[in-house]
Order: C-alpha cells, then structure tokens, then sequence
C-alpha cells in the first residue's frame, strides 16, 4: 500500500477494517469503503451533503460525461500504473480513469461515502490534497479537476517525467446560465498553474447540454454561484424552465522533467 500514516509518515497495512502503521497508529475504513486519514480536530470543508448531492444530481444527467470520457482516453493513452487524484469529490472522473492502482482524496466525508459505493476501482481517503497521506514519487499522474492546484505535494508525489493534469472551467465554460442570472456575466480567466516544472500540453474542450428546471438548480447548487447570488438571482433562476448551456474545459497536462528541474 502506497499510503502513509498522517501521524509519523509510516507505510500503512491495510488489516481487516483498519489501517495501521509500525507504530500502531490506526485508522477506521468506513461502512462504504473510503479511509478517513484526518488527524485535525477542524471541521472539515468541503461540500456539505446539500452540495454534494446537488452535484451527484447534475452530473448523473450526462451533462459533463464528455469530459469524463475525455480524461479516461487520456489516462489510457499515459500508462499509468498509480494515480490520484486530488480534490476528488464523488468520483465521478476518478471512477472513469485508467490505472492500476488509483487514489481519490477529498475533504467531504459525503461526497467519498457515494464515491466509495459507486466506484470500487478506487481507494478514497478523506485527507487535504495540501497534506497527501501518500509515499513520496509514487504516482505516475495527479489530476486535479476544479480544486486549487497543491504544487508542492504534487512535486513531491511525482515520479520522475509523471504527468499533472489540471483541469478548469474554459473562458466561456457555462456562459448562457450566468448571463440569464446576472447583469454581467464574467468570462473565466485560464491560467498557468504555478508548478516547478512545465506545461507541456493543453487543450480546450466543450459541448453543449440541455437543461431543464431541475438541473438549473443542481447546478446553481453545487457551484460557488451559489453562495454570491442575491435572491433576486434565485427568483430568476425559478422561473426558467430550460436552457442550452456551454460546458467548456480546459485540460492543461504539466511534465515533472528531470532535466528542468
Ligand atoms: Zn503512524
């Protein structure tokens, strides 16, 4: 097992249904199968059961299964034998990735209880990507999807010219649902992520879903829209019965190079 324990940073072993480490420190799997690896007595972030099942009912509707099918052909094609992937959420990419062995981290014990079901291809673990209970350079590739970028622990858990792929909301990503909510609708700003070795590829992808009443507001619900939108805004939203809507991606794939380092 690739995991390490968050106390002293020993390997792990997984025994029934605990993990343990050399120096006895041990840790529950929940009834679903995800391993809580918090050690903080914070509260955690992350979506809260609302959000989390906001998003489960949005992305249940096919609505971003392009981009889901679209980070599985490129992990086909990266032969990766381990991946995590950071800021995972439900699963719904993790589920879809290709590895030997693969990693979901998140904060939202909701969010990994439905991973964890749905998706038995995957080792769960609540932990912050910003302190990875993972040995060092043992993954092949990191994603992180709509999560801040963790630069240092993703350099620390790369194996040499493995791969980060970070994916954000493009420019024009969800453009028609913004403008029918506000007066002026902002266009995302893409930008480089700051990571101590290079970009070496990116690309931009979109398609076009169709959403009825029930997906604007899981929607509404599972993005950060949510907490900014005065109640005006959510009257509006109430009233409208369908839209198309812009789903647009950007995929940016870093190298950890030997060389540049
Ligand atoms: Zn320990």
């Amino acid at each position: 097992m690739k995991l390490i324990c968050p106390v002293c940073k020993k390997p792990l072993i997984r025994n029934n249904k605990e993990a343990l480490c050399g120096n006895n420190h041990h840790f529950d799997y929940a009834k679903s199968g995800y391993l809580n690896l918090m050690i903080s007595q914070k509260k955690n972030h992350g979506d809260n059961a609302e959000m989390s099942k906001a998003r489960i009912a949005f992305l249940n509707t096919g609505a971003y299964a392009f981009l889901q099918e679209k980070l599985s052909a490129l992990t086909r094609e990266l032969h990766s034998s381990i991946i995590s992937d950071l800021g995972c959420g439900n699963g719904y990419y993790t589920a879809a990735l290709t590895a030997e062995e693969k990693f979901g981290f998140d904060l939202s014990k909701d969010a990994l209880k439905y991973a964890a079901k749905h998706d038995p291809s995957t080792q769960y673990v609540v932990a912050s990507i910003f302190n990875v209970p993972l040995a060092d350079r043992c993954a092949d590739t990191i994603l992180t999807c709509f999560a801040p970028t963790a630069s240092k622990e993703i350099d620390r858990l790369l194996k040499d010219n493995g791969y980060f792929i970070y994916v954000s909301p493009g420019p024009l990503h969800l453009i028609e649902f913004k403008e029918a909510l506000y007066e002026k609708a902002y266009v995302n700003e893409v930008k480089r992520q700051d990571l101590p070795f290079p970009l070496v590829h990116q690309m931009e992808i979109e398609n076009t879903f169709h959403a009825d009443n029930d997906a604007l507001q899981n929607l509404f619900m599972m993005t950060p829209y949510a907490f900014h939108t005065g109640i005006d805004d959510v009257q509006k939203l109430k009233r409208i019965e369908a839209m198309d809507i812009r789903a647009q991606f950007v995929i940016q794939i870093y190298q950890k190079n030997k060389e540049s380092a």
